[in-house]
């Protein structure tokens, strides 16, 4: 699927020929009124939906996945950019706010402008989906972009820009896609010099973050960062067990186990830790790898999922389903291990593979303890009956996303900010957070009247101006 023009390498001069182009391209857009943008990202958005089949055979061919996870994929993608054309003049429009007693003679007007353009940085694991949502929002928010697809996945991108120069030819080249390795992500982060690029929006592993980090800061560059996670599930006494089982396999599984926020840890009460572990086993052995899930699209992982097998063994953990011989091939049978010391490197590290570690906990403050004891933070999951509890359980997780009696619940929610701290990146994708991340706040004030004691004017008299200043003083110590 991926032609000789979807692995053209572009170095530093393509990128800044096509940021150069971008620019202009964007402040055609950015001066389009709102109305306008949302009418052709929503033309975008139905050409995606009606080229699904398209789209999903790109996705598949590059990154190994079943072509109905690729589709799914291409519908999560619209449901993204559907919000995002419908919600960016309302979330980012100019807006009046309250100006506060000490300034009630002015007018307070805010709104979020576009930043120029956004150079994205996408992995393979969802090629579409994942930078899309930062693609999406940005043009939505009235930036031009600059996409970098994964060496592994280029066709997408290259299919990406295609798209939208069809649905939207006025502003065709709004979006461009380069291609090319690790070299030409670095390029466009800045590593060879100034792009003119406004802002990077990166989503891929934490030590890759930290290259682009070093690169933006060359010029001062903001960086949004979505990296991995080791997203633990915490199973209380009560959870209808077959439902955690049944999310839990398919948290872990899913995509062969290279989802960013799947599930790698599970936590679950001890009086119901046996139970559930047969429960999980029984789904996962029913799996049929190659068709519930396509192989590792990096053949490298295979030797990161093999380490972490091994390794939980050999520091006394115990393997209920599979082991280091279920990867013998890049198509990986379910890992279902247990008893795993919690500084073993099938807890600690992202293993990115179809393997889960399934640990038993006193109660469900200790399983909360260990889900954040992770130097990663992204999201996490709770089953309990009681949807209270659930709850409370959520708010004390630190992570940035909880599901309650699901798992990945919050990824279809376009509405709800995606992001995660430290190993996993910072900033936020989606929602009205994602909105504003690719809009700069621009502040106005307009003087309504003349106030009675104007602060800001050396006529006032002194002793006057000092009387209002002691009021406020004393307004704000009392109340
Ligand atoms: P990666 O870090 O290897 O590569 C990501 C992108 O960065 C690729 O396009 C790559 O070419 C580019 N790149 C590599 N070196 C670079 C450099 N020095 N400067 C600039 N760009 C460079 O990640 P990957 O293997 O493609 O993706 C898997 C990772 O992405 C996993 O850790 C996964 O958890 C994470 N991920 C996170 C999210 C999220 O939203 N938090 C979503 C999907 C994937």
């Amino acid at each position: 699927m991926t032609t000789g023009t979807d692995r053209a390498v572009h170095g530093i001069e393509d990128i800044r020929a096509a940021v150069a182009t971008a620019k202009d391209a964007g402040r055609s857009w950015a001066a389009l009124g709102a109305r306008e943008r949302r009418a052709a990202l929503l033309r975008w958005k139905r050409a995606m939906a009606g080229r699904a089949d398209e789209f999903a055979e790109v996705i598949a061919a590059e990154s190994g996945k079943p072509p109905h996870d690729a589709r799914a994929e291409v519908l999560l993608t619209v449901v993204h950019l559907d919000w995002a054309a419908r919600n960016a003049r309302r979330v980012l429009g100019r807006r009046r706010v309250s100006s506060g007693l000490l300034s009630v003679h002015q007018r307070a007007l805010l709104a979020y402008r576009p930043l120029g353009v956004i150079g994205v940085i996408g992995p393979w694991n969802y090629p579409l989906y994942t930078p899309m949502g930062s693609i999406g929002y940005a043009i939505a928010a009235g930036n031009a972009v600059v996409f970098k697809p994964s060496e592994l996945t280029p066709g997408v991108g290259v299919l990406l820009a295609r798209s939208f120069a069809e649905a939207v030819p006025g502003h065709a080249d709004l979006l461009r896609t380069v291609t090319g390795p690790a070299s030409t992500g670095a390029a466009l982060a800045g590593a060879d010099g100034p792009t003119g690029v406004d802002k990077i929006a990166f989503t891929g592993s934490p030590g890759t973050a930290r290259k682009v980090a070093a690169a933006c800061a060359a010029t001062l560059t903001p960086l949004l960062a979505e990296c991995g996670g080791k997203d633990a599930v915490l199973v209380a006494a009560d959870a209808d067990l077959d439902a955690a089982a049944d999310a839990i396999v398919w948290g872990a599984m899913g995509n062969a186990g290279q989802t960013c926020a799947g599930v790698e840890r599970v936590y679950a009460v001890a009086s119901v830790h046996e139970e559930l572990c047969a429960r999980i086993v029984l789904r996962a052995r029913a799996l049929a790898p190659g068709d519930a899930y396509g192989p590792l699209t990096l053949p490298s992982q295979l030797d990161v999922v093999r380490r972490h097998v091994e390794q939980a063994l050999a520091d006394g953990g115990r393997a209920v389903l599979g082991g280091p011989d279920t990867s013998q091939t890049r198509t990986v049978g379910p890992v279902v291990l247990t008893g795993v010391p919690e500084d073993s490197p099938a807890v600690t590290e992202e293993t990115f593979g179809p393997v889960v570690v399934v640990n038993p906990v006193r109660d469900m403050d200790e399983a909360v303890e260990r889900a954040d004891a992770s130097a990663y933070s992204l999201g996490a999951a709770v089953f309990t009956r009681s949807r209270a509890a659930g709850l409370a359980v959520a708010e004390r997780l630190g992570s940035g996303a909880v599901s309650v009696n699901s798992v990945l619940g919050f990824a279809a929610i376009p509405s709800l900010p995606f992001g995660g701290a430290g190993e996993s990146g910072y900033g936020r994708i989606h929602g009205e957070e994602g909105l504003r991340a690719f809009g700069a706040p621009h502040s106005v004030t307009v003087r309504r009247f003349a106030p009675a004691v104007d602060l800001t004017s050396f006529a006032t008299p002194r002793a006057r101006a000092a009387r209002a200043v002691e009021l406020g003083r004393k307004l704000h110590a009392r109340f």
